[in-house]
């Protein structure tokens, strides 16, 4: 095999790149060297998929009626170990260009990682693919023969010694496919034995879709199985966690997972993930969203999104499904009525496992939501979706349950009767929620309220007009039916007179002018002077953060400032001369209060201006000199 031909006198250079990756391969002191071989099978297992592929619609492929599959064989004399496949093969520019460059995903995202610093190279040698390279970990040289399904292409032969450079030349190989050789390092003599090369597939390349025979055996090294088409009940939890990783290359395990063997009214197997994190990690493939759609063992596509709804996008996995024609091409794959089957039962099946979830294991379905409620929130968003299924996963933090998470049920069984509604409350974080004094007549009158902070809250709700036929209202509407008891009736000695406050209410409008719509006493308010509602002819909140959010002008009509005649503050401005130079100030101030609350922009500079100026007046009154 080390014949004249397959060393040429002309040394191709290595990519920068490349020649890093080989360099750290090949020192590091990473122990689980066997890894290597299960980089070969892989990319073998790859190029029996791509013709399996290029078989679907392509007639001219050389040696028709070769058996697909992966021959591994030893020589321990000779101190080498060969990985036959027949699968698509290379052409010469095709071997310079795959094994020349590192251009692939593993690969570039591992020396990415490594240069960064971001992990251990040698923790993550083992776990994520390194390709083709890795078998320089073990071997003194490497000579990949090959030969294209093409029918009119040439052998060819590369050859390396994982230096700097490597070699081309023309090859006598005449059957399509590849065959890869490698020398072993005398440290690595073992892997010429057939014993531990069994282990080694047995351990990381079992459910490879194709037979891999090793040494002069007829029999399979392989259960070729793969992990989706198996029965649940017979994998054990390991092996799904295992598959997941070699999947998403992520380092931590899936949240939850789902394995599905369906016959009506579709066949379909699906092995289905949650991941533990909405953000990917650095090597993750999941940059890219979909499922890997198989129709019968053949891979059709790598990230297919038509599977699921796109707010279910953060989903990972295997499709694999008998009833999809075959003669599918990527393109025509999605408009085929199987497709939309699938894609019902995906969902459906989705969603009902996470019901499970929050059933069964409220702290990872807590985590589930804090990763992906948003994800879910934005199916409610969308008009068109199935909301029905999603109404029960939403999760909420509410007024009385500031630190908890409870469902829309657990709201429901606080309310007495049928007809009640939801009262919710929109606003741009939480703590700005419960200062709210809309809030104040819930409370006094002891009604939850749930807290809406998420950006697409208002989306959502505008599609969520009831639950289990309970009206969603928004608590800070002006006109609630809430006969909460005001701190009027709690202070009665208090009590302005009305005549008083009366004039109160319009020395407020005198001084807002326009930028109130109308100023009015309020009976909801407790703690609170004052507080901001719409006109009940305006655009509801929800459609002027929309709006907002979109960065779309939406005529609104100014606030109403309602006014709680019992507040002290109010009382004693009630009691203060109408010409008191100071009534504007203050005014203004409890405006640009009652603003701030409601997440309205105010003016900073003239705010402190004023802020000064009351502060001065209260350090005369306190004794300043007076
Ligand atoms: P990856 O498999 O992530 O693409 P590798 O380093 O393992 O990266 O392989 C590099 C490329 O070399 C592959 O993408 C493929 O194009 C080519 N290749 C490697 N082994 C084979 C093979 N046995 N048959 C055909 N092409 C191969
Ligand atoms: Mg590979």
């Amino acid at each position: 095999m080390n014949d004249s031909t397959s060393i040429s006198s002309n040394p191709i250079a290595f990519k920068a790149e490349t020649r890093q990756l080989l360099e750290i391969l090949i020192h590091s002191l990473y122990t689980e060297r066997e890894v290597f071989l299960r980089e070969l099978i892989s990319n073998a297992s790859d190029a029996l998929t791509r013709l399996n592929f290029e078989m679907l619609t392509e007639r001219e492929i050389a040696n028709l009626d070769l058996e697909l599959g992966i021959w591994i064989t030893a020589d321990p004399e000779q101190k080498t170990l060969t990985i036959r496949d027949t699968g698509i093969g290379m052409n010469a520019e095709e071997l310079s260009e795959n094994l020349g460059t590192i251009a692939h995903s593993g690969a570039r995202a591992f020396l990415e990682a490594a240069r960064s610093g971001a992990a251990r190279v040698d923790d993550i040698i083992g776990q994520f693919g390194v390709g083709f390279y890795s078998a320089f970990m073990v071997a003194d040289w490497i000579q990949v023969a090959s030969r294209s399904y093409r029918l009119d292409a040439a052998p060819a032969v590369w050859f390396s010694t994982g230096s700097d450079t490597y070699t081309l030349s023309t090859g006598g190989k005449q059957e399509r496919g590849t065959e890869i050789t490698l020398r072993l390092k005398d440290e690595y003599v073992e892997f010429c034995q057939e014993s531990r090369l069994r282990q080694i597939i047995k351990r990381h390349s079992d459910f490879v879709p194709f037979p891999i025979y090793l040494g002069e055996a007829k029999e399979q090294a392989n259960q070729q199985t793969a992990l989706w088409r198996r029965q649940p009940r017979e994998v054990e939890s390991e092996q799904y966690q295992d598959y997941y990783r070699q999947l998403t290359m992520e380092f931590d395990p899936p949240l939850t997972w789902l394995h599905l063997s369906v016959d009506a009214p579709v066949q379909m197997y699906a092995l289905l993930y949650a991941p533990s994190s909405s953000e990917p990690g650095i090597l993750s493939t999941r940059k890219n969203s979909g499922l890997r759609l198989y129709a019968r063992k053949i891979l059709i596509q790598e990230y297919c999104k038509e599977l699921l709804p796109e707010y279910l996008r953060f989903m990972v996995g295997v499709v694999d499904s008998e009833d999809l024609p075959l003669n599918v091409s990527r393109e025509s794959v999605q408009s085929t009525r199987t497709m939309a089957q699938l894609k019902k039962l995906l969902t459906s099946k989705v969603l009902d496992h996470l019901a499970g979830l929050a059933k069964d294991n409220i702290d990872n379905y807590t985590k589930f939501w804090i990763e992906f409620g948003q994800f879910l929130k934005e199916g409610i968003a969308i008009p068109d979706e199935n909301h029905d299924p999603i109404l029960p996963l939403l999760r909420f933090h509410s007024m009385k349950h500031p630190q908890e998470w409870i469902s829309l049920d657990q709201y429901l069984e606080t309310l007495a009767d049928e007809k009640e509604p939801i009262y919710y409350l929109l606003a741009d974080h939480e703590t700005a929620a419960l200062r709210s004094p809309h809030l104040e007549a819930f409370r006094e009158r002891g009604l939850d309220v749930l807290l809406l902070t998420d950006p697409i809250d208002p989306f959502a709700v505008l599609n969520l007009p009831e639950y289990k036929s309970h009206k969603l209202v928004n608590a800070a509407d002006a006109d609630l039916p809430v006969e909460g008891k005001s701190s009027q009736a709690e202070h009665p000695e208090e009590q302005t007179t009305p005549e008083n406050t009366s004039v109160l209410v319009e020395r407020f409008k005198s001084v807002l002018g326009d930028r109130i719509s109308a100023a009015r006493l309020s009976n909801r308010l407790v703690e609170s002077p004052v507080r901001l509602v719409r006109p009940k002819d305006g655009p509801s909140e929800e459609l002027q953060r929309v709006y907002r959010m979109l960065q779309k002008d939406l005529h609104t009509p100014n606030p109403i400032l309602e006014v709680n005649a019992g507040h002290p503050i109010i009382q004693a401005l009630a009691a203060l001369p109408a010409e008191d130079p100071n009534l504007p100030v203050l005014i203004e101030q409890i405006f640009t209060n009652a603003q701030i609350l409601e997440g309205m922009p105010v003016d900073p500079s003239q705010m402190v201006d004023r802020i000064q100026k009351i502060i001065l007046q209260s350090l005369k009154q306190t004794g300043g000199g007076e």
